[in-house]
């Protein structure tokens, strides 16, 4: 006799990450194991297979976000992307200007890049944002210096979800004859992007946030009107125009297209699908939102379908993560950025939106995605419900 398999936790974290879809996982295995060769063999037939698959995934990625082939850089995922976006600009343009804009919600892989070049000579601007979390054009213009090189503001965020005003950040930045660059790894797959409509100079992707394999992304770079100029942070053997060296890995890269080229082929149905789930989960919460001391943070349209997040009022009690350890058995969700959980200081970007920090750290992200059912929500809000009125009477 098995024992009774215990039933998983409902998994609401689609903003850390997203499970590989079958249909993504069929088109990578054979690149583990018969399709084997380094695309940078060029005397046989292994390597042109293996060259094959990337050129087709490369293309696949480059028209989703309306770019050509040759801008686009594969990468291990956002995170070097950002890296290579900031720190290879600022290396390439340090005679033109010493100085970056770029916005307080930002996540720490493009505002530790952006700390660390403070250290080595630069100077940067971290934008404040509305109590929204919106992004204040008028404060960004006048931001601008003759002396920036740079613009970084993130399409999606990754803790409240707000939708920044790319376009018209892109169109400001372009007529000041300044680069911008934006991290979408939030966005990509959930919302339109187009690297030529909102002047896009550089953009940072990533696939394991849109149910393609972790460890794979890429970095857009405009090659026309402006060309961008690029230091390359690793070097090696040459690959990807000399601007990121290491052997390409075509089973990721053949996922990581699969996944765009999915997410987009549906992006209309899914979204919509996504949001009513989104919004039934509020449904259900919003009545009790004054008794239980429930806020809503971030925009609520120019946001993300699939996210919602709150903050908890009246558990200042409480040590700051009593929410999530007694949620984690049934519902796996998280506060903020999986990459800053391990911390006990409240968000970095709800005490931007204004936040006092014992509200902060009672808060949940809610990421709703693909897998996700009308049941799980309905689940989700009485469990959630149920847990904070328990720990708000236990005082
Ligand atoms: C997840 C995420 C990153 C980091 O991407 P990795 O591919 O995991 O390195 C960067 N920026 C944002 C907004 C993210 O959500």
């Amino acid at each position: 006799m098995t024992a009774p398999t215990k039933p998983r936790p409902i998994y609401l974290d689609c903003h850390a990450t997203t499970p590989v879809d079958e249909r993504v996982l069929a088109k990578m295995l054979p690149f583990f194991s018969e399709q084997f060769g380094n695309p940078g063999s060029e005397f046989h037939s292994y390597g042109w297979a293996a060259a094959a698959a990337v050129t087709r995934s490369r293309s696949t990625i480059a028209t989703a976000i309306g770019a050509i082939p040759e801008e686009i850089v594969f990468t291990s995922g956002a995170t070097e992307a950002n890296n290579l976006a900031i720190k290879g600009v600022a290396e390439a343009y340090l005679e033109r200007g010493r100085h970056l804009v770029t916005v307080a919600t930002e996540h720490s892989a493009v505002l530790d890049p952006c700390r660390y070049l403070e250290t080595v000579g630069f100077e940067v601007t971290y934008l404040p944002v509305k109590p929204d979390g919106l992004v204040d054009l008028d404060q960004l213009a006048d931001a601008l210096r003759p002396d920036t090189i740079l613009v970084s503001a993130m399409a999606a965020n990754n803790e409240i979800g707000v939708l920044q005003p790319i376009a018209a950040i892109g169109r400001l930045c372009r007529d000041r004859g300044i680069l911008f660059h934006t991290d979408a790894a939030q966005a990509i797959g959930k919302v339109p992007l187009d690297v030529n409509d909102a002047c896009i100079d550089l953009m940072s992707l990533t696939a394991h946030k849109v149910y393609g394999p972790k460890g794979v992304g890429a970095l857009y770079v405009r090659r026309r009107d402006p060309r961008v100029q690029l230091a390359a942070q690793l070097h090696g053997g040459g690959q990807e125009r000399s601007r990121r060296s290491g052997t390409l890995n075509p089973p990721l890269i053949v996922g990581f297209a699969e996944a765009i080229a999915l997410a987009l082929a549906d992006l209309d149905a899914e979204t919509a699908r996504i949001r009513a789930l989104r919004d039934r989960l509020w449904d259900h919460l919003a009545p009790e939102a004054d008794a239980l001391k429930i806020r809503r943070n971030g925009h609520p349209t120019e946001c993300l379908a699939g996210n919602l997040h709150i903050s908890i009022g009246g558990l200042e009690h409480r040590d700051h993560n009593a929410l999530l350890r007694a949620l984690h058995p049934k519902i796996a969700l998280s506060s903020g950025s999986a990459c800053a959980s391990a911390h006990t200081t409240p968000s970095h970007v709800l005490t931007a939106l204004g936040l006092p920090p014992a509200i902060a750290v009672a808060s949940l992200r809610f990421g709703i995605g693909r897998f996700n059912q009308p049941d799980e929500i309905d689940r989700t809000a009485q469990i959630v419900l149920e847990t904070i009125r328990a720990l708000q009477g236990a005082a």
